[in-house]
C-alpha cells in the first residue's frame, strides 16, 4: 500500500469512544443525527459513516448533494439528511434515497414538484426554522405560506422540524438561546396543525448538547464532538481526538550561523542549526500563516517552523532533537495540538481539521 507522502489517520476507537460518550449524555429517547458533512469534518465521510452505522447511529447529515451520494455509493443504508440542498439536483435526492432539509418555501416547492413528477408518496423531508441565525429557514412571516403550501402538498411527510443555536457555546447569549427555544416552539406548534404526523423536534449541535439538556428533544445534531473537541476544555478533556496529522522527515540540512531558509530568507540562524524538511506545505492545509510561529512534533519534541510554509513543504529546526531521515513527525495527534494551532491562527478547532486538502491520504486505525 502506498501512502501520501502525508497521512491522516481515523482513530475508529476514538470516535466510537466520543459517540458513546454523547449518547451517555442524553436521553435514551433521543436521536442521534451525527453531522459528517465537508467530508466528515476532513476525517473521511465514508469512514466515519460506516462506523457510525455500525454503532447504529439514527441519523447522518451532510452539507450537500453530492455528499450523501458518496455515502450511498459506498453501501451506507442509514437515513441521510442533506441539509443545505442546492435547487440544481434535487431529483437526485431522490434517486439516491437522501432526505433534505427544506429551508424556503422556493425549495420547498421546487422540491414538492420533482416528487409529484417522479410518482413519490410520503416522502420523507425536514423544514428548518430561522428563530435568529439568520443564514437559512423559513421566518415567522412566511409561516402561513408554508403551511398552505404543506396542507396541500400530499406525497411529502415532514420527518423533522428543526432549527438551529446561534451561540450555543456563548454563555453571555443564553437569553438569546432560549429565546430562539421559545419562537421556535411557537412556529413548531403552528405549522404542526396542519400535518398529520408529528414530525421530530432538534435543535442542539455539540454545545448545545452541553449546555442546554434541557433542549434535547427527540434528536440532537453531532458534530464536532464527534472529532474530539466539546467547546469546552471540560468536556473535550473526556473525548479523544479522531484525526492524527503526521508525516516523514525526507530531508535535512547543516546551517551555519547567518544562513537563511526559504522562499524570501524570513528565518536567519542565530547559530549552527540542523533542520529538517517535511513533505506537507500550506497546500496540504498546514496554514501558511504559521511560518516562523507553528511548530510540529518529532520523537515527542517540539520542532519550531522556520522559514515560510511552501505550498508542499515546511522546514523545521532539529538542532536540539535527535533525528534521521524518514522518522516520524506529527503535525498533531492531542487535542491541544489543534487549540494551540487554532489560536496562532485565530480560528476555531473546526477549520484546522477541515481544511486539511484531499491530497492527503486517510488512512482508518
Ligand atoms: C454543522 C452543523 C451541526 C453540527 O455542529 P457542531 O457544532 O459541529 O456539533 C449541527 N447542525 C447544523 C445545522 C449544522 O450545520
Amino acid at each position: 500500500m502506498s501512502h501520501s507522502p502525508a497521512v491522516l489517520e481515523i482513530s475508529s476507537s476514538a470516535l466510537k469512544h466520543n459517540f458513546h460518550y454523547f449518547k451517555s449524555k442524553i436521553k435514551q429517547s433521543t436521536k442521534i443525527l451525527a453531522v459528517i458533512k465537508a467530508d466528515g469534518y476532513g476525517c473521511s465521510s465514508t469512514f466515519i459513516g460506516k462506523i457510525l452505522e455500525q454503532e447504529h447511529v439514527d441519523y447522518l447529515a451532510v452539507a450537500y448533494v453530492q455528499e450523501g451520494i458518496a455515502l450511498r455509493k459506498a453501501n451506507i443504508k442509514c437515513p441521510i439528511l442533506v441539509l443545505f440542498p442546492q435547487m440544481d439536483n434535487l431529483d437526485e435526492i431522490i434517486n439516491y434515497d437522501l432526505e433534505p432539509n427544506l429551508y424556503s418555501l422556493i425549495s420547498l416547492k421546487l422540491f414538492c414538484a420533482v416528487v409529484n413528477k417522479s410518482k413519490q408518496s410520503n416522502y420523507p423531508i425536514h423544514l428548518k426554522l430561522n428563530t435568529g441565525m439568520n443564514r437559512q429557514g423559513y421566518t415567522k412571516s412566511e409561516i402561513t405560506a408554508l403551511k398552505k403550501i404543506l396542507s396541500q402538498e400530499k406525497n411529502i411527510q415532514v420527518k423533522s422540524i428543526c432549527t438551529h443555536f446561534t451561540s450555543s457555546s456563548k454563555e453571555a447569549d443564553n437569553d438569546f438561546s432560549h429565546n430562539q427555544i421559545k419562537q421556535y416552539l411557537e412556529m413548531y406548534k403552528s405549522i404542526c396543525s396542519v400535518l398529520d404526523d408529528t414530525p421530530l423536534k432538534h435543535v442542539s449541535n455539540t454545545s448545545g448538547i452541553i449546555n442546554f439538556p434541557e433542549y434535547q428533544f427527540d434528536m440532537v445534531r453531532l458534530g464536532i464532538g464527534l472529532y474530539g473537541f466539546g467547546n469546552d476544555p471540560n468536556i473535550t478533556k473526556d473525548l479523544q481526538l479522531v484525526p492524527r496529522l503526521k508525516t516523514n522527515i525526507f530531508q535535512k540540512q547543516y546551517l551555519e550561523k547567518g544562513e537563511s531558509i526559504g522562499y524570501n530568507r524570513t528565518f536567519n540562524t542565530e547559530k549552527k542549526s540542523t533542520i529538517a524538511v517535511i513533505p506537507l506545505g500550506y497546500s496540504d492545509g498546514l496554514n501558511r500563516a504559521l511560518s516562523n510561529k507553528g511548530h510540529v512534533f518529532i520523537h515527542g519534541k517540539k520542532a519550531p517552523i522556520v522559514g515560510s510554509v511552501c505550498m508542499d513543504i515546511t522546514m523545521v529546526d532539529v538542532t536540539n532533537i535527535t533525528c534521521n531521515i524518514g522518522d516520524e513527525v506529527v503535525i498533531f495527534e492531542h487535542q491541544k495540538d489543534v487549540l494551540d494551532m487554532a489560536e496562532m491562527l485565530n480560528t476555531i478547532s473546526y477549520e484546522i481539521i477541515t481544511t486539511i486538502s484531499p491530497r492527503i491520504e486517510r488512512v482508518l486505525l
